[in-house]
């Protein structure tokens, strides 16, 4: 974005109260607000606390894709009986999509284009039902026999949160923030319950797409993020390793209340438009696809919290992620400390440049 004016008003998260003069923690944050903290805590005040929300309109076609992806794959696990085989799951699915695809108005340059991006579509969800989705309808009906849920724990979106406890030693009280996460659907796998969670891409993900254990390289540029003196900066990698902390013990939460406490649960997103996965053949005007799912318990949870909980956890994570929370409600968002960081990595495509003082005032002193 490059204009003021398409920034728009959206919630308002803490302001100063008279009573202490410092900031109210929110009650409740998006888990991607925690992210955007990360990035940068003055783009985080700018989005969660002034209530400005920039707009990525190039992202937006792509999400809006997912989008349909999202809404056609649910809604064909919700509609076909109990373990569907390959073709009776695959033709819901497509039907769907087509029903939602006449109304879909984004703008293509030519209809070539569009018929283009609906093969793209149709071969995603063939890549789906192909890669797990018989496997998980068959979880699906497993978990719906044994709550009687009929189809209550299919999505797409379905809430969870994470309450995180903010202890205030100055006035001797505690704050809790609920922080907000979805998942697209659950389903039962052996003595867990998954949850799924479609997105566009895993490019984000970094070393987690390549690594299958916390002990080692992931431990390790965990720590170095928060360590001033290691020249790391991976608030992407970070971020979805507090959004697998937020959507498991959400997903706990969730079992506690179905009765199902003694499960161990997990978490695994499935990229719908990764286009490196794709080969067209433009003579034959067909499209081939394939998806990877990524199963983020495994480079989440450490052993030792494991052995000690017997729950999916991470300690190391679960403290730093409350400790981002508390420094998010304290209203600590100057982003100094690691302004070399983030002058050269975030503000470059940030949507705030033009209202913000910190990059403004850098800008001045360079060309001064
Ligand atoms: S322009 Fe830079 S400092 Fe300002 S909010 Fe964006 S990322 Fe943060």
């Amino acid at each position: 974005m490059t204009d003021g004016d398409e920034l728009e008003a959206r919630t308002v998260g803490p302001e100063p109260t008279e009573a202490n003069d410092r900031p109210t923690a929110p009650e409740r944050l998006p888990v991607d607000a925690v992210e955007t903290f990360l990035r940068c805590p003055r783009r985080y005040e700018f989005a969660h606390v002034q209530g400005l929300e920039g707009t990525d309109v190039d992202d937006r076609p792509l999400e809006d894709r997912v989008a349909l992806l999202r809404t056609a794959i649910c809604d064909a696990l919700r509609g076909v009986g109990p373990e569907p085989g390959e073709r009776a799951l695959l033709e819901a699915a497509t039907d769907r999509l087509e029903a939602l695809w006449a109304d879909y108005d984004e703008r293509f340059h030519s209809l070539t284009q569009r018929r283009h991006e609906r093969r793209v579509l149709e071969a995603t969800l063939e890549a789906y039902v192909d890669a797990v989705g018989v496997e998980h309808a068959a979880g699906i009906a497993r978990l719906n026999d044994e709550l009687d849920a009929d189809g209550a724990l299919i999505g797409p979106e379905l809430p969870l949160s994470s309450r995180i406890s903010i202890p205030d030693e100055t006035h001797g009280t505690s704050d809790a923030v609920s922080i907000d996460a979805a998942v697209d659907y659950c389903y039962a796998d052996g003595s867990s319950i998954v949850g799924v969670r479609f997105v566009p891409t895993l490019r984000s993900l970094g070393l987690l797409r390549y690594r299958t254990d916390w002990e080692g390289a992931v431990a390790e540029a965990f720590t170095d993020h928060f360590d001033p003196d290691a020249d790391a900066f991976e608030p992407s990698f970070v971020g979805a390793l507090f959004e697998t902390s937020v959507v498991l013990d959400g997903l706990r939460d969730r079992c506690e209340r179905l009765g199902l406490e003694d499960r161990t649960c997990r978490y695994v997103q499935i990229p719908l438009a990764e286009r490196s996965q794709t080969s067209v053949n433009w003579v034959r005007e067909t499209v081939e696809t394939s998806l990877e799912p990524i199963d983020l318990t495994k480079p989440y949870i450490d052993h030792h919290t494991y052995g000690m909980t017997h729950e999916h956890r991470n300690r190391t994570v679960d403290d730093r992620l409350e400790r981002r929370v508390a420094s998010l409600a304290a209203g600590d968002v100057d982003p100094t400390d690691r302004w070399d960081e983030i002058s050269s990595e975030v503000c470059p495509d940030c949507e705030y440049a033009v209202c913000c003082g910190d990059y403004v005032a850098a800008e001045v002193r360079f060309d001064g």
